[in-house]
């Protein structure tokens, strides 16, 4: 089984919507950050895809998606030439006429709060838990996390200042709950991304940028495994891109504190293999490996969303005898000695 590596970029907005930058401004930035693709993920419009946009930049590869409604209830749609009619009452509507148009898509920050230090405590949660036939949810938004984690704006920006991760370094643990219980019962992809804006904010005379979208793009990556090379024909890497983020194909990253690449999972059961997003058969000699890409990890191996195994060391195998949703946590300790989160894998479904 081969697994090449691709590092991107998933929730970003450009100035199609409510972004302050254009898409080769973009793409320009996530190069500097080093980063192999992006989507631009702008409000009900895929204005950048109609203008031609979509391709190489750079050396970066830029695919479009949409992110759909407006008031609450925001869905990430991929895979869709057009856009789809709005339903913030009726979500569902939205999910089916993506997947009617051959797309896919994930519930955009479904557990956010309101902070009444910013946006006015405006919100936009997700509140139709009886949707069904998405691919997945976000897991971890880093502008979201950001807002809800201070009292005031003055606090929110001294610590913007010393250390501009650490409104977002954890995410929601009700978010993963809810991964966590439905993707025991059914594939469910998990996502991340940083809902890139690039802010500008204005004191009077002053200008200051917050959060610039290569800041961001050093933050939670995404990190997909293909069987093939990236091709450089436009039409193929974007079936691979969206091959490996439709099934789950992918690990989340958080690159700001070391870097990821490297990280593996993988299940064996008799003379099969399973990557991230796939199933597998239980047998007696069934296991899973964890490589992690540093020593200063703690590997935690999950099951149905419970807590299994824990390890320090930098590659494990661990014996699996129950069926189940297996999935990967790795912790990076800083140099305070603080674990943080770090990478979570995708589940591996053992039947
Ligand atoms: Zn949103
Ligand atoms: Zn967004």
């Amino acid at each position: 089984m081969n697994e090449h590596e691709y590092t991107g970029h998933l929730h970003i907005h450009s100035t199609y919507s409510d972004g302050s930058a254009t898409v080769p401004e973009i793409a320009a930035d996530a190069a500097k950050a080093g980063l192999d693709f992006i989507t631009i993920t702008d409000h009900n419009t895929l204005e950048g895809l109609d203008r031609g946009l979509e391709g190489w930049h750079e050396g970066v590869l830029v695919l479009f998606g949409t992110e759909i409604n407006l008031r609450k209830n925001h869905y990430i749609a991929f895979g869709v030439r057009n856009t789809v009619p709005q339903n913030e009452e009726d979500p569902q509507q939205v999910i089916d006429a993506v997947n009617g148009l051959g797309g896919f898509g994930y519930l955009a920050h479904p557990v956010e709060k309101g902070n009444p230090a910013f946006l006015q405590g405006r919100f936009y949660p997700w509140d139709k838990w009886d949707a069904v036939r998405y691919t997945g949810l976000e897991i971890w938004n880093f502008g979201s996390l950001w807002r809800y984690a201070y009292r005031s704006k003055l606090q929110a920006f001294f610590w913007y200042f010393v250390d501009p991760y650490r409104g977002a370094r954890y995410p929601d643990p009700r978010g993963l709950a809810i991964w966590d219980s439905l993707s025991s019962e059914r594939p469910l992809v998990a996502f991340a991304g940083s809902d890139a804006h690039g802010i500008k904010l204005r004191f009077g005379p002053f200008k200051l940028k917050i959060f610039p979208y290569d800041f961001l793009f050093r933050t939670l990556n995404t990190h997909i495994l293909l069987e093939e090379k990236l091709h450089t024909g436009v039409e193929r890497a974007r079936e691979q891109v969206f091959g490996a983020l439709r099934t789950g194909r992918f690990f989340i990253g958080s690159d700001y504190l070391g870097r990821t690449r490297g990280f593996r999972f993988t299940a064996v059961s008799n003379e099969n293999r399973a990557s991230m997003g796939q199933e597998i058969s239980l047998s007696p000699s069934a296991g899973l490996r964890v490589v992690s890409p540093s020593r200063w990890g703690l590997i935690r191996i999950f099951k149905n969303g419970r807590l299994l195994h824990e390890s320090r060391r930098q590659e494990i195998y661990y014996n699996v005898t129950e069926p189940g949703t297996y999935r990967v946590e790795v912790h990076r300790r800083t140099l305070l000695g603080k674990l943080l989160p770090w990478i979570y894998s995708n589940p591996i479904y053992i039947r």
